[in-house]
């Protein structure tokens, strides 16, 4: 028979940001009954998630901890001009790892699978089904929804798993080998060791719109494959993503967009580094606060998580500035340059970057010196933003 426990917190979308706060409730307010709502039959989406070490404080790290499925010691970067091999390592965790620990840390009652959520309030999630689950608060975790009130570039992938003919080589990812061509803006190959013989291998590029030629990416992997002397063929977990990359906007217009008045965490509530579109750093920081709030009714989750979400836009103003160089201020074909630049500087600055964690002297540096892109290009591309 269901449970009759009154709920305390329904999260909606069983995703990163809303797998990440429920775990971090379980584990901290096992008192609570919380309830995660997800459209799909499983959490976690089709996903690899990666990130460095210095994205999580080590405080918080065992939130993330039984998720990782790879780790490596250390990893490499290589432009036209320059190749780079980082100390720091690099870990991915997986949608399906998610999907396990939760069905493992959360009573089976309170996992609604397979029932999207249309109708949300501070206090209420109405089902596909018509069922209205009532609870003391709700979070929306629903992932990217209206982002009309943010102006936007966007990161495009595909990648594939890579089965090779013989073994590879690599011992550490590739984060970024942006020897490839870059007629069209900047492009990279990123590639993930997975075991002696597989590879993960994503081709990624920037570009203004949000449209996704997945064959031609398909035909872009396999031609890079070939290049490296990966012979095989594509094979087990495939990908696709469309990440947004802020120039500006306005996060509170982002947050009325939406079942106004609930509260959101995720892509949906703005949480995602502005230049990568990447949102575990934020997740988990955002996880562990909830786990900490004393109020977790509707209205005073919606208060606290907003004023995170705005002092997360602000901190990612310089950022945003970044993201409006790379595709405003640089001609297409000249934009790996400011990446390439970047990676030249002390490997701490390049971890607080990814951390979205920069300190004004790291701010400093990564503009000074020779400009990536021409001084008065760059000065229209920042004045056409509001
Ligand atoms: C393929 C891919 C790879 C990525 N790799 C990285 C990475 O390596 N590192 C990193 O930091 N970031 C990465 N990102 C970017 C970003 O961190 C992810 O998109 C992340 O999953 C966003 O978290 P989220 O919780 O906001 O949304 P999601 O993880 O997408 O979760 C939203 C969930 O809500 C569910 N949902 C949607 N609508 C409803 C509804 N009406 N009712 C119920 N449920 C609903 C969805 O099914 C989904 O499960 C990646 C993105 C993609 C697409």
């Amino acid at each position: 028979m269901p449970s009759q426990r009154p709920i305390d917190l329904v999260i909606v979308g069983a995703g990163l940001a809303g797998g990440l706060i429920v775990l971090a409730l379980r584990a901290r307010r096992p008192e609570l009954r919380v309830v995660l709502v997800e459209e799909a039959e499983a959490a976690g989406g089709n996903h690899f998630w990666s990130c460095f070490p210095g994205d999580v404080a080590a405080e918080d790290r065992w939130l993330i901890e039984p998720l990782i499925v790879h780790s490596w010691g250390g990893h490499e970067v290589r432009f036209p001009d320059h190749a780079r091999t980082f100390e720091a390592g690099y870990a991915s965790l997986t949608g399906e790892r998610l999907d396990a620990v939760l069905r493992q840390a959360v009573p089976e009652d309170d996992l609604i699978f397979g029932q999207g959520v249309g109708l949300l309030s501070p206090t209420s999630a109405t089902l596909a089904d018509g069922t209205v689950l009532s609870a003391g608060g709700v979070i929306d975790a629903r992932g990217p929804g209206d982002m009309r009130a943010l102006d936007l570039g966007y990161q495009k992938f595909v990648g594939q798993e890579w089965r090779c003919n013989a073994p590879h080589g690599l011992s550490r990812p590739i984060i970024m080998d942006a020897t490839v061509d870059q007629s069209e803006g900047y492009r990279f190959v990123y590639v993930l060791p997975l075991s002696a013989t597989a590879l993960f291998i994503e081709d990624t590029y920037y570009a203004s719109g949000p449209e996704l030629d997945v064959p031609e990416l398909r035909a872009r992997i396999a031609a890079y494959a070939r290049t490296q002397g990966w012979e095989g063929a594509a094979e087990g977990h495939a990908e696709t993503g469309v990440l947004p990359v802020c120039m500006d906007g306005d996060v509170d217009a982002l947050w009325r967009a939406e079942a106004p008045g609930v509260a959101k965490v995720g892509l949906r509530g703005g949480f995602f580094h502005a230049l990568t579109g990447y949102s575990l750093p934020d997740a988990v920081r955002i996880a562990i606060a909830v786990a900490k709030m004393d109020d977790l009714s509707g209205t005073a989750l919606r208060e606290a998580i907003q004023r995170l979400a705005r002092a997360h836009w602000r901190g990612q103003a310089y950022y945003r500035m970044l993201s409006t160089l790379l595709f405003r201020a640089a001609e297409p074909a000249e934009r790996w340059r400011v990446l390439a630049r970047f990676y030249r500087l002390d490997p701490a600055l390049i971890g607080r970057f990814y951390a979205g964690q920069s300190t004004f002297t790291d701010k400093v540096r990564i503009l000074t010196g020779k400009p990536p892109v021409p001084i008065g290009r760059a000065i229209l591309a920042l004045g056409a933003t509001r």
